[in-house]
């Protein structure tokens, strides 16, 4: 497997409140971690609440006794929500805070996801490609209930609007998928910096160019602010079979 995490302010944000991580080495009861988190909220608050979210999940799989990555991922995410909820709580400073996070582990062929909030998991190769996250955001319920076609969703003025995060309510669901990967398989996990910069089959020719998963991550980004890059931006590229088809 080879995988590479990179995050840029952009070009019009003063702060970057985007956090990635990812870990190759296993964590807890998990072989691998990738996650992206786009915080919001306050002048510190965005970037309080991404980092919290990343660290609270960590700490928890530490400790972690489910076996199962999709409980796994959406335990430490739930826990995540505490912390970060009660650090809002507590803090006037970070009153309000919150914060998306895509998070996906690799085992075996399969690719366990758990998303709140617009971040998005893609996994494309070189036919097409396709979003594995659905996005809890105002103009993806718009859409899908066909009050608002796709087209209209990428324009509208309350695009950034999201309808759940971490951190912000006690109850928090967290939607999990799990996609079979083959040979040739690129896995994306963005923050909306990327998405609301580039179409999809933008990105798709990029993520299924030649080259290393760091020179197409860093394409993504350079491509998003040759954009506009109107947003932070934070992008992994995980290519899971890369190892294999290098033997
Ligand atoms: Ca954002």
């Amino acid at each position: 497997m080879n995988a590479y995490a990179i995050t840029d302010i952009g070009r019009k944000r003063m702060m970057n409140q985007d956090y990635a991580y990812l870990s190759l080495e296993k964590i807890g009861g998990l072989e691998n971690l990738f996650i992206v988190a786009d915080g919001m909220g306050g002048h510190r608050g965005g970037g309080m609440a991404s980092r919290l979210a990343v660290e609270s999940i960590l700490s928890e799989l530490a400790v972690a006794r489910e076996t199962g990555p999709e409980r796994i991922l959406t335990d430490a995410i739930r826990s995540a929500n505490r912390v970060i909820l009660q650090k809002s709580l507590e803090d006037d400073r970070f009153a309000g805070m919150g914060t998306t996070v895509v998070a996906a582990t690799y085992r075996d062929e399969k690719l366990v996801v758990a998303n709140v909030g617009d971040s998005r998991l893609y996994v494309a190769d070189q036919n097409g490609i396709r979003q594995i996250t659905r996005d809890h955001s105002l103009v993806e319920e718009m859409v899908r209930s066909g009050s608002l076609s796709r087209e209209q969703a990428r324009n509208h003025p309350e695009r950034n609007i999201i309808t759940r995060a971490v951190g912000v309510e006690r109850a928090l669901n967290v939607d999990c998928f799990c996609v079979r990967m083959k040979p040739g398989d690129q896995v994306l996990l963005c923050s909306d910096g990327l998405t609301n910069m580039l179409e999809d089959e933008e990105i798709r020719g990029i993520l299924t160019e030649k080259g290393s998963v760091e020179e197409r991550a860093r394409k993504l980004v350079r491509t998003a602010n040759e954009h506009g890059g109107r947003d932070n931006i934070a992008v992994i590229v995980m290519e899971p079979f890369s190892d294999e088809v290098n033997l």
